[in-house]
């Protein structure tokens, strides 16, 4: 390789728990530590999947339940070449959201099994640490409004949460539970220490593969 390999950092949890604020914060912190960092979001609205789960989002189309589940792994699928090019470039992903929530919340609607939810996902690239930000869906509503957009209900939040405890359970991925109901520079500090630690131990290994 001609240059150390960036690490794969995912930020997770419910809406409101802070994964955008902290995504930024981390990225700035990592360059300012002479490192090269770069946000990624799922869902990528950008793209032509992405619009279609955006307006799916947003409530002006409806898609059936499966089909929408498998548009958002497509978006993620649709990144992997630039995602592998970063981290060999030796660029620091910080993403907010990855198939975790993916899974979190198709599995949280009637009928949709962890299993059948995960499968699409197999063989992504492997996040080196997954941090989920853990703030009680009650206090997430608190911090604002919820949207209009589907899935801003705190019935559903909450079923979601319990998924992703379900997911916290599989030890072959790096997960790290972080206490979000702190302030945004408590939270932002825990963050980075562990990722700084991920970085160094990330750029000795090659990237892997998520549930494989
Ligand atoms: P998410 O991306 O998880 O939905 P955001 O980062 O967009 O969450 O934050 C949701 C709202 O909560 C924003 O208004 C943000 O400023 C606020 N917020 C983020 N972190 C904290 C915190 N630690 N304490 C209080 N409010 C926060």
């Amino acid at each position: 390789m001609s240059c150390r390999r960036g690490a794969l950092i995912v930020l997770e949890g419910v809406d409101r728990a802070g994964k955008t604020t902290q995504c930024q914060k981390l990225v700035q912190a990592i360059q300012q530590s002479g490192r090269a960092a770069e946000i990624m979001r799922f869902p990528d609205r950008t793209t032509k999947i992405g619009q279609l789960i955006s307006s799916y989002l947003e409530k002006k189309s409806n898609l059936e339940d499966h089909t929408v589940h498998l548009l958002f792994s497509a978006n993620r699928w649709e990144m992997v070449p630039v995602m592998k090019q970063k981290l060999e470039e030796g660029i620091n992903l910080v993403v907010d959201r990855y198939a975790f929530s993916g899974v979190a919340f198709t599995s949280a609607k009637p009928g949709f099994s962890l299993e059948w939810c995960m499968n699409p996902d197999v063989g992504l690239p492997k996040p080196d640490l997954v941090m989920f930000l853990q703030l009680n869906p009650n206090v997430a509503a608190n911090r604002g409004e919820y949207g209009n957009e589907r899935y801003e209900t705190s019935a559903f939040q909450r079923t979601v949460q319990q998924r992703f405890e379900e997911l916290m359970q599989d030890t072959s991925i790096n997960w790290k539970v972080i206490d979000a109901a702190r302030t945004i520079e408590e939270v932002h500090k825990d963050i980075k220490d562990l990722s700084e630690n991920i970085i160094s131990l990330a750029e000795e290994q090659p990237v892997g593969e998520l549930w494989r």
